[in-house]
């Protein structure tokens, strides 16, 4: 990314779609649409200083929703160009409140409400396709509970936990601890309102709010209203320091995850939704199952599923060395529910279709590993190149090319294409490259030759 960034050929336009196509190969004209970020990137030094004084905090996509972010944000912390944007959905002043606290912060002069999207008009020979995928919605399959049960989690959201730049610093926190957590710090700070709001009361009848407390229950005061609502803050307060001294109790026996299971081809092979392989899940399970033992040698981790398909150069290798160093286990089963008990553990019951049992067992954590799905803004891009979708929603490419997209000087790489691997893909995108300058050169070619015979 650094070296594309760098690169004297390749302008980089980050936040920036696609809004329409015409011409044909070798001379498209494609007119693109850069959105308002609301921060002037020529201004903004990547500084940061807006970020730390906004005061509105929002789920942070990058991080699956597992943490927050500010209105103000940069996606992750090496994007390219390194630079803000400010969420119109959230910022304050969008939502016709007074803030503008990062325009008073910026020393760059970089925060500008009145930005509005460009249009921009760029004469392009051949068009590369690399839109990607998007992650396959596991709540479509009920049996799996993933919206229900909070240890159950996407193999996305168990990479942002295990990232140390992630919402728990690498650290294997189950999102139920997580929950019980945000509460005690949103107790905490509600407990600290109330003592202030008894601290007056207090300095106003010179009384201790217990002492008075115990004559209002015993039948003073009777018809006096401000001394019926000190009680009544001092009952809340006792009400709130209750569950927040219940909440530290449990908190106290806390512990990261250690006992791991997987759920393979959740999506995948599933004639209910898509029936291919998605190729690379085997794989990152694998890898984030050894990477899980590497934080803590104590993790244990079952990986369910039909087969694992470890199809590439030592894959088959590092699949073993998982079971033989890492505490992973492979079992041939399907899954047919998961349930919780009272701790939050999430209950596999499988078939263990070696055995041909029944069984259940007891997690700490539930991954699942979602099938690689089109992306969807598949059809709406598609309409705008003029190219088609294959029936399961990726860019359809010529069977004899299978770079090309089904329009000439268009071509398609890497999951846009279909489910592939990093290394995979990065090839792919080399050859769609080559592909894109093979056809400029051909039309070039073509073009000479009539003019040529223009001239003979
Ligand atoms: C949990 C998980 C772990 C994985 N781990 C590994 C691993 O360890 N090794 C491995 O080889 N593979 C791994 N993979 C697979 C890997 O993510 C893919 O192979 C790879 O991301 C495919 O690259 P891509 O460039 O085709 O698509 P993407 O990585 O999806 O990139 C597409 C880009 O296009 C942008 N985009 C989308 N639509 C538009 C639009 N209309 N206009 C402009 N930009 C747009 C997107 O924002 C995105 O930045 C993993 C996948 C998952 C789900
Ligand atoms: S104006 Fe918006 S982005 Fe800026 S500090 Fe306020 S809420 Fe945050
Ligand atoms: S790579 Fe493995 S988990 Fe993914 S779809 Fe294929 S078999 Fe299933």
């Amino acid at each position: 990314m650094l070296d594309v960034g760098r690169h004297p050929n390749i302008e980089l336009r980050a936040f920036t779609e696609v809004d329409k196509v015409e011409g044909e190969s070798g001379d498209f004209k494609v007119t693109l649409r850069k959105k308002a970020r609301y921060v002037d990137e020529a201004k903004c030094t990547g500084c940061g200083a807006c970020v730390e004084k906004c005061p509105t905090l929002v789920p942070d996509a990058f991080n699956e929703g597992l943490g927050n972010r500010k209105a103000i944000y940069s996606w992750f912390a090496q994007g390219i160009p390194s630079t803000h944007t400010i969420d119109p959905g959230y910022c304050r002043v969008f939502n016709g409140k007074k803030c503008g606290v990062c325009q008073k912060t910026c020393q760059a002069e970089a925060i500008d409400f009145e930005q509005k999207d460009q249009l921009l008009e760029l004469d392009i020979g051949a068009i590369v396709v690399a839109t990607g995928y998007d992650v396959f919605d596991p709540s479509r399959i009920p049996e799996y509970r993933y919206n229900e049960l909070d240890n159950v989690v996407t193999a996305i959201e168990f990479e942002r936990l295990l990232s140390a730049s992630g919402p728990t610093s690498g650290h294997l926190d189950r999102p139920s601890d997580r929950a019980v957590i945000a509460e005690i710090e949103d107790l905490k700070k509600q407990v600290k309102k109330g003592s202030r709001l008894l601290a007056n009361q207090e300095k106003k009848y010179e009384e201790k709010s217990p002492d008075f407390y115990a004559k209002y229950k015993a039948g003073e005061y009777p018809e006096d209203k401000e001394r019926q609502k000190w009680a009544g803050q001092y009952a809340e307060q006792l009400r709130l320091q209750e569950r927040l001294d219940a909440l530290e109790k449990k908190a106290a026996g806390f512990k990261t995850a250690k006992k791991l299971a997987f759920i393979q081809c959740v999506g995948s092979r599933d004639h209910r939704f898509y029936p291919f392989c998605s190729g690379y899940c085997c794989m990152h399970s694998i890898k984030e199952a050894i990477i899980a033992h590497e934080h803590d040698p104590e993790t244990q981790t079952t990986i369910y599923g039909m087969d694992i398909r470890a199809v590439g150069k030592g894959f088959e290798e590092y699949k073993v060395r998982g079971g033989n160093s890492s505490n992973i286990s492979y079992q041939r089963a399907r899954i047919a529910e998961i349930n919780q008990d009272k701790e939050h553990n999430p209950v596999l019951v499988y078939e263990d279709t070696r055995a041909r049992k029944i069984r259940r067992e007891k997690f700490d954590l539930v991954v699942l590993a979602t099938a690689c799905a089109p992306n969807r803004g598949n059809k709406e891009l598609a309409e705008k190149l003029g190219i088609d979708l294959s029936r399961y929603g990726f860019f359809q490419t010529s069977r004899v090319n299978p770079i090309d997209a089904t329009r000439p000087g268009i071509f398609v790489c890497g999951c846009a294409h279909s489910p592939i691997d990093i290394p995979e893909s990065v090839a792919q995108a080399s050859s769609a490259a080559a592909r894109a300058v093979q056809s400029l050169r051909t039309l070039e070619r073509e073009e000479k030759q009539k003019e040529v015979g223009k001239a003979s």
